[in-house]
This record gives structure tokens, sequence and C-alpha cells, in this order.
């Protein structure tokens, strides 16, 4: 019986090879090898099994890919893969509401703020920002703001990190490139301005002012994250082409409780040196209504500013011929760090370690400024 076993598996083998050569050989002889086989039934159990074989694991791979699929219903965001931008408006925030980006990671903004709408999607707004389109609730916005080019400016390069309900509006003076056109110094004032200078220059370091003002300025938008405040930066890079009166209308927009604007000096003197803070008259014919708290707030950042940076303390001075703080509609100050053209200060303003010590000792005396207001 084995050997006839045998002999049958032999056959059965020859019979599979042959199903899977060339035509010509099965054209021959198929009626011989292939009869024999049927006709015994106790065999047919040897083919059987390999056939199915193969077959199982076919249907197995197709059914596993099928579970990942679910990934896809999470976000729960209408695709602007496609969306065209054809005729953006400006709208104004009613409420505090999501702005979500297109990796669906999401940011908080509160009333009152403006932002270019390219149309809605679904029940979302379909919002325009430098760096591409984002997602709102539509609801959240209101048309009937007259249209402001002053959000496009800001969304350029300005950032918003939310906290407690203190604001903080922070600008780093300058930027890469001057705006020699030219605005009016003051709400309908008759005297225009450019619109922002291009700054100074260390005298021994070659740095300009815009960078050394963005330094510190980052590094103080940390301090007062840190310390729980809202945080706005007018410009977060040097790219940013904002105008000195955009830059005070945005302080008013979020209606900032301190509104600081970080500068350096410069003066033909090289002697001349130490830091000053500038503010309002009380005459201020825009904003003189708002000066005791300029000046609170002017004094308090100036001294422990100071304090912790050691430079010297040159004291204050009070105008009204600055663009940016003539349409500030709240607390503000002007923070000049030192004399870039001072080489002693200018080198010591150029390291790191001045930089955290200016942005410390200025959220210290944000701080202060705020201890003593509330009492
Ligand atoms: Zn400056």
């Amino acid at each position: 019986m084995k050997k006839f076993f045998a002999i049958l598996c032999i056959l059965c083998l020859l019979c599979a090879c042959s199903c899977t050569d060339k035509p010509p050989v099965q054209q021959d002889d198929p009626p011989a090898p292939v009869d024999p086989i049927d006709p015994d039934p106790a065999n047919p159990v040897q083919p059987d099994p390999v056939e199915p074989d193969p077959i199982e694991p076919d249907p197995v791979v197709p059914v596993e890919p099928d579970p990942i699929e679910p990934d896809p219903v999470e976000p729960a965001y209408p695709d602007i893969s496609d969306f065209e931008v054809l005729d953006p408006t400006v709208v104004y925030s009613l409420r505090e509401f999501e702005l979500v980006a297109p990796d669906s990671t999401a940011a908080v903004y509160p009333a009152g703020m403006t932002f270019l709408s390219a149309g809605e999607v679904d029940s979302f707004a379909v919002i325009v920002r430098a760096d591409g389109l984002y997602l709102a609730p539509a609801d959240a916005f209101s048309a009937d703001k007259p249209a402001s080019a002053l959000a496009l400016e800001f969304e350029k390069g300005g950032s918003y990190y939310p906290g407690s309900d203190k604001v903080v509006v922070i600008d780093p003076g300058h930027q890469s490139k001057g705006m020699s056109e030219k605005e009016p110094n003051g709400p309908g004032s008759s005297v225009l301005k450019a619109k922002v200078a291009s700054g100074t220059q260390g005298v021994a370091t070659g740095i300009e002012e815009y960078k050394l003002n963005l330094a510190v300025s980052l590094l103080l938008r940390d301090e007062l994250i840190e310390r729980g405040y809202t945080v706005v930066m007018i410009r977060e890079s040097n790219d940013a082409r904002i105008s000195n009166a955009e830059r005070a209308v945005m302080a008013n927009e979020y209606e900032a409780d301190a509104f600081i604007r970080i500068h350096a000096n410069g003066s033909d003197n090289p002697d001349t040196k130490g830091a000053i803070a500038i503010f309002q008259t009380k005459d201020n014919p825009w904003c003189g209504d708002l000066y005791a708290q300029s000046r609170l707030l002017s004094e308090t950042v100036l001294e422990y500013y100071c304090a912790e940076s050691g430079i010297e303390n040159d004291g204050n001075w009070e105008t009204d011929t600055m663009t940016g703080i003539n349409w500030t509609r709240v607390p503000s100050t002007i923070i000049e760090l030192g004399y870039m053209s001072n080489p002693d200060e200018d080198r010591l303003m150029a390291t790191e370690e001045f930089h955290a010590a200016a942005a410390l000792g200025i959220a210290q005396g944000i701080d202060s400024f705020f201890d003593i207001a509330e009492d």
C-alpha cells in the first residue's frame, strides 16, 4: 500500500507540475495522468489541502488595511486645501474663538480682533493669514467694523499669547527696512512723520537697533508668558512692515493694560549713556488723559530695568512728538535701553546676558506697575 500511495504522490506531483507548465505538454498528455487520480476516492484528500492554503492568506491581507481608514474621521474641519481666495473682506471677532491651522492645531483669540476672511465653508470662516488659510467658527465674526488694512499688516508679523486678563503689548521698535512714507503723528494731526525710521546702529558692534530690540522683546515675551500675562507681540520677525501709528492702534485694539515699546538710543556724542523712558505730556491732545498711567508705567519699568541690567537710569523724557505714543489710548512707554553710540553700552547690550537681564528687569517693572496701579 505504501508503494501504491508513493506512486500516487509522484503522479500527483507530476500532475501538479504539468499543470503549471507550458500548454504544449498538457495538450498531449492531460487525459492520461489526470484521469487515474479521479477514480481513487481514497486520495482526494491530498490535493485539496494544498490548494486552499495559498488562497487563505490572500483575503486576510486586504482586511488589515481597512481598520486604518477610520483615521480620516479625526479632523472635524472641512478640507480647504483647494480653497480659492478671491475677494477677502475684513471681519471683526464678536466673541472669543479658536483659529484652527491647516495641521489642526488651534489657538484661542479674544473678541475684538480684526481678521481677513475669504468666505465660508460649511459653518466655518476661512481666515487669510500670511502663512496660509485658517478656519474659525463663522458665527464668531461680523463684517460691521470698518475695513482696516491694519489687521492685514498685523497678521504679517504679530502674535497673540492668551493668558490672564492683564494684556501686555510688546512693540520691538523698528524693523529691517524703514518706511519713509508719511503718516500723521497723531489722530487728525497735520504733522506728518515717516511711518517707521530705520533706527540706530551699534558704533562698536555694528548691530542694527531693530535686531537688539527684537532680541530683548522675545525674552520679555517669554518672561511675561511665564508670569501668566496675555502677551501680544507687534512683530516677531525683522521683516515686518508696520508703521508706528499702526503699532499703537493695535495696542488699542487689544485694549492693552500696558504697551511696552523697546528701543535703543543714539547720539552724536559717544560719551552719552544711560537708559530713559519716554511718554506723553499731560497736555498731549490725544492721550494726555493717560499721562499719569503712562508715567507710572515708565518709571516702574525703567527703575527695575536699570537695576537688573546695570545700565544707568537717565530719567524720563515727556514729549508729544512720538507717533507711536500719540495714537495710543492705553498706558504706554518707550524704553530706550541705552546708547548704541556709546561703545561700552553697545558692547554690553550685544550680550545674551544683557538681553536676559533686560527682559527680567522690564518684566519686574511691569509686575510693579500693576501692583501699584491696583492699590
Ligand atoms: Zn528706536
